[in-house]
């Protein structure tokens, strides 16, 4: 079975996932879906509206109170195993799709994500049937307890950078805990999990219980967050639209669970391991396989001033190692930025970076200029790992999310700046310290303000581990047994004795 037939004209076109029936949107229309690597349209999606969100949310509600919510949990559980066994089949075509899409590199979709997928699925199928409540001893005179219930019809709202990882954690969850899901995937990149919905049908899952719906943010996305039946909304995205989707469900009262932006800090130290420090800083965390479109890209390096010179020259070189191409050769270790206006605005962000007076000390070219004027992939997306050094931390580069691989060296001279350094943001997602010095690592962790620390290691993900950050980066959790909780309710039960 393969999940993509090209149409005659050679496009891919794709439909939603309604009721368990694939069809396109009520208006007929679509939206061209772009191969960054070249820019120019490869597939089409359906452009969903409100009508269409209507009658998805009406088949998640009533699959909810149908069939579903007879199944006992290991019912759902098997089902949930069906899916990635279904996902790990068809992991190589996804991935290819994927890439294909969003300019991800290969090597990272299909090393990573894919594989991923599948064991994210099995965590979530094993977690289906240890949903518990509590006894509550209050008095002798009567017999209390809790149980947790699933909350309900969940809007899933999905960025464009990695699509069926972020699809995974959140629908297996959700699933996982009886709810049944509206899916809205990115305008940008949808065509990976618009296929794979052909997977959910096969896994045997009964119609409505998952339903995919692709179009525009503004209006297939806000309908969903605006629609009374839904009552909960899983979003992964930026704090601009974070900040609509809270403003459109003041009157639905949605709950609201938010994976964010970020501007996080890899703190250098200068007893760090200098090897493992030059990758984990670099390539590892934000000159990768999406081109830093990555939530945790860790874009403000802070290095102690003894290695200040040392490290800015290795990381420079590390840059101008970077292989930037066809996100579909596996030798590929950089892509492009996912879509055009994406792909303008991180070249604004390095125009401003040089205004605000930070030196490029490696990258800064784009498009023709980096590929070359006769090269297949001149017109896509192109930006080159661009590194600049003495940054201020008062600058716009190192206050607003680039998404994109572009970062900024700043010295600093103790461990007390450093922190200071990191926390001096209105993000809190991740934070990276490289040390030797295992008290240095502990007192750190405790002092960053972040939902993630990792110490001598970076963009480290792991299904069984809550992610998610604090201020401006969000609030609720993805992955882990946490975020199951975000999926349910707790119902409390007093027995008069
Ligand atoms: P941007 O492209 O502006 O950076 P995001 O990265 O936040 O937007 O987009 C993430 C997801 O949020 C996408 O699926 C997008 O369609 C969706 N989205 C965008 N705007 C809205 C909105 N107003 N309401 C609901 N979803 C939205």
């Amino acid at each position: 079975m393969s999940l993509l037939l090209p149409a005659p004209d050679g496009f891919a076109r794709l439909e939603n996932l309604i009721d368990g029936k694939r069809c396109p949107a009520l208006s007929l229309e679509r939206l061209a879906s772009v191969d960054p690597s070249i820019g120019e349209t490869w597939a089409e999606i359906p452009s969903s509206g409100s009508d269409d969100i209507a009658a998805a949310v009406d088949a998640a509600k009533r699959a909810f109170s149908g069939a579903w919510s007879d199944l006992p949990a290991l019912g759902r559980a098997g089902l949930l195993r069906n899916l990635a066994g279904l996902f790990a089949d068809h992991a190589s075509e996804l991935a290819r799709i994927e890439s294909r899409d969003n300019g991800r590199a290969l090597a990272e979709t299909s090393a990573g994500d894919l594989p991923a997928v599948t064991q994210i699925l099995h965590y979530f199928a094993g977690a289906a049937d240890k949903l518990m409540g509590d006894t509550v001893q209050v008095s002798p005179a009567s017999f209390n307890f809790t149980v947790v219930e699933a909350v309900g019809v969940v809007g899933i709202i999905i960025p464009w950078n990695a699509p069926l990882s972020i699809l995974a954690a959140k629908v297996g969850a959700a699933l996982a805990a009886g709810c049944t899901v509206v899916v809205k995937p990115a305008e940008q990149a949808s065509c990976s999990i618009l296929a794979a919905a052909e997977l959910f049908e096969h896994a045997g899952f009964p119609p409505g219980v998952v339903n995919i719906v692709s179009g525009l943010g503004s209006t297939a996305g806000d309908s969903l967050v605006r629609h009374p039946d839904v009552r909960k909304i899983s979003f992964t995205g930026s704090t601009a639209t974070a900040r609509r989707i809270t403003a459109a469900s003041a009157d639905s009262l949605t709950q609201l669970a938010f994976e964010l932006g970020g501007k996080s800090a890899n703190i250098v130290f200068a007893d760090a391991d200098l090897d493992a420090a030059e990758l984990g800083v670099s390539t590892a965390s934000v000159f990768t396989g999406g081109a830093g479109q990555t939530c945790v890209a860790g874009s403000r390096i802070l290095i102690e001033r003894p290695i200040y010179e040392e490290m800015v020259e290795r990381i420079a070189r590390r840059a101008s190692e970077v292989r930037i191409g066809d996100p579909m050769d596996l030798e590929t270790q950089m892509g492009p930025i996912a879509f055009d206006r994406q792909y303008d605005k991180v070249r604004d962000y390095i125009a401003l970076g040089s205004q605000e007076g930070a030196e490029i000390a490696f990258g800064g070219r784009s498009g023709e200029a980096l590929m070359g004027a006769g090269s297949p992939h001149a017109g896509g997306y192109f930006v080159e790992p661009t590194f600049f050094r003495d940054a201020r931390n008062d600058m716009r580069i190192c206050r607003e999310e680039i998404f994109g691989p572009v970062a900024s060296a700043i010295p600093f001279d103790t461990e007390e700046e450093a922190v200071a350094l990191a926390n001096d943001s209105s993000y809190g997602l991740a934070c990276g310290v490289w040390t030797s010095d295992l008290k240095r690592a502990h007192r750190a962790i405790a002092a960053v303000k972040t939902g993630v620390v990792w110490v001598n290691a970076y963009r480290r993900i792991h299904w069984a581990l809550p992610f998610g950050g604090v201020k401006e980066s969000g609030y609720g959790r993805d992955s882990g047994l946490e975020s199951l909780r975000g999926y349910l309710h707790t119902k409390t039960a007093w027995i008069e004795l």
